[in-house]
């Protein structure tokens, strides 16, 4: 039977369509959605969507309708996920690691190891930055069983795209379950910032207004020039690094992309501004990786973690995760931070 999903629900964006393909192949299911991405300025497909639809498509050979730019409704039928080596390029700077997200829950269940190359943005606005995705995201899921090799090539920043990056996928055939408590101690702060066929003072504007802001000392300022990109891009990067009370080190990243007509001191307090939220708290993980986190907990039907907050975007994909699995999450509010624990349902 199809699950009907309508692409309006809670915050209404992209993420349903996401997460209902990354559902819809580990677990079988097909799917169909109305309405997609009904809460945003340009509703429907755009690449970044569509390239996660085919992406979905070619691994599981999936019977699909609805795939092209603007549409607001999808079909989508799942065959068998069939590990391999696969290509997938959105064609413009939207997010490659939001398509990496979506094929890669299937890919870390699947029957072989898969080597993947993603093409497209690499550091966007509203998609985790590809090195959230290797400091933050991958580390945890690894604990939960894969081994993930990610390979960074080249950046990928608005509008002229064109950064890659490549993940070898080695699955494992059940996740262990994911527990983060309260954090503990920082063992490790650093601010990085980026530029990309840009000039140095604007990373270096950066990370002298974040790190003044954080009151963090000179050794924790980072700053990168790169040619590696097809156009201009800038980036800033609080990176944390913690203990939490189950024993594990984690690391959380608070990003703040640079824009024309955006300050570099703008940029930079914007990123220690993200920063201190976390660190006025004693969660694990930000509202980011809260949001990421419920798919891979959900899938192991077990896990905990504390967090910043649990934001419109992580209800919403909690609602969704809901349509395709049995699994049911108790969150519960404590003085500086939430609690998210899956529940197994009453039988
Ligand atoms: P759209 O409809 O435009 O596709 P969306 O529904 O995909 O929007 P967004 O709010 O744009 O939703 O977020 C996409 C994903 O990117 C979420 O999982 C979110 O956690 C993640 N994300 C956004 N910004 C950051 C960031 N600075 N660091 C890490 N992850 C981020």
């Amino acid at each position: 039977m199809s699950v009907s999903i309508d692409g309006s629900l809670g915050e209404g964006g992209g993420q349903i369509l996401r997460t209902s393909l990354s559902l819809s192949l580990v677990t079988g299911k097909a799917f169909r959605i109305e309405n997609l991405r009904a809460g945003r300025e340009k509703p429907g497909l755009l690449r970044q969507h569509l390239t996660a639809v085919l992406a979905a498509a070619e691994i599981s050979g999936a019977e699909v309708k609805g795939a092209t730019l603007g549409s607001t409704s999808v079909t989508f039928s799942p065959g068998k996920v069939r590990a391999g080596e696969y290509r997938f390029a959105v064609g413009t700077a939207g997010s490659a690691t939001l398509v990496f997200q979506t094929v890669f829950p299937a890919l870390m269940l699947a029957d072989g190891t898969s080597k993947v190359v993603f093409e497209g943005g690499t550091h966007n606005q509203t998609a985790p930055p590809y090195h959230f995705l290797a400091e933050v995201f991958v580390p945890l899921i690894e604990r939960m069983g894969p081994k993930v090799e990610l390979k960074f090539e080249r950046y990928g920043f608005y509008p002229a795209g064109g950064g890659r990056f490549s993940a070898e996928i080695h699955p494992v055939a059940n996740l262990r379950p994911l527990h983060l408590g309260e954090r503990v101690e920082i063992t490790s702060r650093r601010v990085l910032a980026i530029v990309a066929n840009l000039p140095l003072h604007i990373a270096q504007r950066e990370v002298e207004t974040a790190g003044d802001l954080l009151n963090w000392d000179p050794e924790s300022r980072h700053t990168e020039m790169t040619k590696n990109s097809a156009g201009p891009g800038n980036v800033t990067m609080v990176e944390i690094k913690t203990t939490e009370a189950e024993g594990s080190e984690i690391t959380e990243i608070c990003t703040a992309f640079g824009q024309l007509g955006l300050s570099a001191e703008t940029v930079g307090s914007q990123a220690a501004h993200e920063a201190r939220e976390y660190l006025v708290s004693r969660a694990a993980a930000g509202e980011h990786l809260a949001d990421q986190l419920l798919l891979p907990i959900s899938l192991a039907a077990s896990g905990s973690f504390t967090a910043v907050k649990m934001n419109l975007h992580a209800r919403t994909n909690l609602e969704v995760i809901g349509k395709f699995l049995p699994v049911r999450f108790a969150i519960t509010q404590h003085d500086d931070f939430v609690r998210v624990e899956a529940t197994q349902p009453l039988r």
